[in-house]
């Protein structure tokens, strides 16, 4: 088995166990906790990442992926203690997400990749902690040109360090067409690639499409967090489907359902958590339950949970 670097230190995949695909300990935004540390609640989100990854981890989960880039204000050292404090193995992320630097906007993408290769081989803001897996985000409206820079950034960095790509889709948009077609383009193993955010759709020809190119697909928001989209059970029925129409050996799951978030009004942020008390333990909780009850065996269950990241992040 190969190894992957966690925010701990490199560990074998074979250790991953139950492993969900994109999370995140806190968002806030770039820069702040440089120039406005004061704004940025640390503590807070030490105690309460660590309290969360406790649970889950009480529920079955041994790792998580944490997909907070430089835009959504990463701080690999509140990561990290939190990894330390609750013994979860965390894999943080290099990329960009939707808040894409002006200063990006016209750069060259092989000089945004040499940033991103430095903080996978190197590490990140000199605390020696490496990046494991490549994020990158394209939403609403499709890849605008920024967004093509850094999808071409993220394949170069891809291809140079052999670390997987996540993405952040909008798919009722069928925005994964598109970041898969940059991604061919830019001769990347689609193989290396996940798709996320694909459970924001049920169109079944969409996401066939997408496993047919050969990427992963990510069904990694669970519950519902915005009325006009899929329920929990919808999401888990499709889910179902998918693996039904045989492709268990690509699906995994998590929740996106940030621990703590400074980018949304606070009356938003405690929406959420009054509509989902489970938080990161929903999927372990309930969605996993209805999952068995619609069929699936305990094999299935630990092809999507336990295998697939292992041999997503093994390549
Ligand atoms: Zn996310």
């Amino acid at each position: 088995m190969a190894t992957v670097n966690t925010v701990l230190g490199p560990i074998d995949t074979a250790d991953f166990g139950f492993t969900l695909m994109h999370e995140h300990v806190l968002i806030t935004s770039a820069g702040l906790k440089n120039v406005y540390p004061e704004f940025v609640p640390r503590d807070h989100a030490i105690a309460e990442g660590t309290r969360r990854l406790k649970e889950v981890k009480a529920a079955g989960v041994s790792t998580i992926v944490d997909l907070t880039t430089m835009d959504l204000g990463r701080d690999v050292t509140v990561i990290r203690e939190a990894a330390e404090q609750s013994g979860v193995n965390i894999i943080c992320a290099t990329g960009t997400w939707l808040d894409i630097q002006r200063s990006f906007q016209n750069a060259n993408p092989d000089d945004i990749a040499r940033l991103y290769i430095r903080e996978i081989e190197e590490g990140i803001e000199n605390t020696g902690i490496r990046a494991g897996v490549i994020k990158v985000a394209n939403d609403i409206g499709g890849v605008t040109p920024g967004g093509e820079i850094i999808l071409r950034a993220a394949a170069r960095a891809q291809k140079a360090t052999g670390v997987p790509i996540i993405t952040h889709t909008w798919s009722p948009e069928k925005v994964g067409d598109q970041q898969i077609a940059i991604f061919e383009d830019e001769g990347v193993d689609l193989n290396r690639v996940c798709v996320g955010h694909s459970n924001d759709t049920t169109d079944l020809g969409y996401l066939t499409g997408l496993f047919k190119k050969g990427v992963w697909v990510g069904m990694d928001r669970f519950p519902s967090y915005r009325p006009e989209l899929p329920d929990w059970r919808e999401r888990t029925r499709i889910l179902k489907t998918l693996m039904d129409a045989g492709w268990t050996e690509k699906l995994m799951v998590s929740h996106d359902d940030p621990m703590t978030m400074l980018i949304a009004p606070k009356a938003v942020f405690d929406e959420r958590i009054k509509r989902n008390p489970d938080h990161i333990c929903f999927i372990a909780r309930k969605m996993l339950p209805y999952l068995r009850e619609l069929g699936a065996t305990e094999a299935d269950v630990r092809q999507i949970t336990v295998s697939n990241p292992a041999k997503f992040f093994g390549g």
